[in-house]
């Protein structure tokens, strides 16, 4: 993660302290230059111009040499009353990515994406359908907290003036917490994911605490134990779907190579050492996974792991031939897994008038080829209730 000493441009925000000191002498200034600049990024600052304990040719220079690593906001949906805000954003090379920023009254998280696409090929979601067109940088990783921390700040991103309602209303002015839920695998794009993580984490960094920090991932054991062996107590989503290996190989092809019971081991061990709570992420299928024998089987699981289970009704997606549950299955899937001794979360209404599926465009195709958007219907509305109910599930502490 340090500075490159050629003329490719640097993403400030892929860069550590040791290499800001290393670039700033490299732009022939003392060392300490590196510090001021620190100092600006982590008030959410990465436009050299900004930086005014600069002079105003470094400012030039440092300009030059980060040209083209801020992306650009290429839409903005606002959705439940102001309070789900979803951005697409595209890098210099015309991949998209989306973001989303959650306002609660005491807290304000932003979803983030570790990917364009997604290799992982799970058939109930488009970011699947749409393969994986790039892994994103650390830097493109932080950079969406960013993103989030000046539209909240300041009600812009860049030169855009935003919706009003991104900095109106009640709730903290700054991001608080953060969740890799966004498109993508986060631990398939493992040193990229654990590098952002450290920059949001660090006290030189944004100084998150890492148990408002939560990755979801769709089971990849051995980063599952890697993100263990760091040492900190960041919350653990493990999207599961399926609770028999013959149902979960069709849901969640990677279950072919990391079974259940291998899944349930590396989770077990995360837990055990981080003494955090792990959260099981359900997305409720109609007459797929919705029914008895799944849920006494996720229930076992749960208990065993003392896993917090967040059921999603699948939200319909353009190319998906299966259906969001009825009521009526959902009602009698749920008191199931409660009458089992479960913890349950059935997801809220948050975002159900938001216009763009999040997650679920093929936004990274349509808006790399500088087209318009498709628009679907159901949009935060998976994020935002996965992230709430993540966050209950995470927010109680050591189990
Ligand atoms: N790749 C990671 C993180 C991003 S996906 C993972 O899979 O965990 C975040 C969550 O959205 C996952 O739990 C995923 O299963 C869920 N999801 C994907 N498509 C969905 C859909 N159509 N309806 C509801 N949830 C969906
Ligand atoms: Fe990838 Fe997660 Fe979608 Fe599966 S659910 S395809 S792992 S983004």
């Amino acid at each position: 993660m340090s500075a490159a000493s050629t003329d490719t441009p640097v993403d400030l925000y892929a860069t550590d302290r040791a290499g800001l000191r290393a670039l700033l002498e490299d732009l022939g200034e003392p060392a300490y230059r590196g510090d001021q600049v620190a100092a600006w990024l982590v008030r959410g600052v990465d436009d050299p111009q900004r930086m005014t304990d600069l002079p105003a040719a470094l400012r030039d220079r440092l300009a030059a040499r980060t040209a083209g690593s801020t992306p650009e906001l290429v839409a903005h949906h606002v959705a439940d009353g102001g309070r789900t805000h979803k951005f697409l954003l595209r890098f210099a090379d015309g991949e998209a990515i989306e973001t989303v920023l959650m306002r609660y009254p005491r807290r304000a998280t932003v979803c983030i994406s570790t990917q364009a696409g997604c290799a992982m090929g799970c058939p109930f979601c488009a970011t699947g359908q749409a393969g994986l067109r790039r892994q994103l940088t650390a830097g493109e990783i932080v950079r969406q907290v960013v993103v989030a921390q000046q539209a909240l700040a300041t009600g812009r991103i860049g030169d855009v003036e935003l919706d009003p309602s991104v900095v109106a209303g009640e709730g903290p002015d700054h991001v608080t917490n953060v969740v890799y839920m966004g498109m993508g695998e986060p631990l398939a794009n493992l040193e990229p994911t654990i590098a952002s993580v450290r920059w949001l984490h660090d006290p030189d960094g944004f100084g998150l605490s890492a148990r408002s920090i939560t990755v979801s991932t769709v089971g990849l054991v051995p980063a599952i134990g890697r993100l263990a062996e760091l040492g900190l107590p960041l919350t653990l989503a493990v999207s599961l779907h399926a609770a028999t290996d013959a149902l979960r190989d069709d849901l969640v092809p990677v279950n072919r190579t990391h079974p259940l019971h291998e899944l349930e081991r590396a989770v077990q061990d995360y837990r055990r050492r981080t003494r955090r709570r792990v959260t099981i992420e359900w997305c409720l299928i109609g007459d797929v996974n919705d029914d008895v024998s799944q849920a006494d089987a996720l229930a076992a699981i749960a208990r065993r792991l003392r896993a917090h289970v967040n059921v999603i009704p699948m939200n319909p997606t353009p190319g998906v031939r299966w259906q969001e549950p009825t009521r009526a299955r959902t009602d009698a899937f749920v008191g199931r897994l409660e009458r089992s001794g479960a913890t349950v979360t059935l997801r809220d209404t948050r975002g159900r008038d938001a216009e763009a599926a999040c997650g679920q465009l093929l936004a990274a195709r349509t808006l790399g080829e500088g087209r318009t958007l498709p628009a679907a219907r159901g949009a935060a509305d998976r994020v935002g209730l996965l992230v709430a109910a993540a966050e209950r599930g995470g927010s109680e502490g050591p189990s």
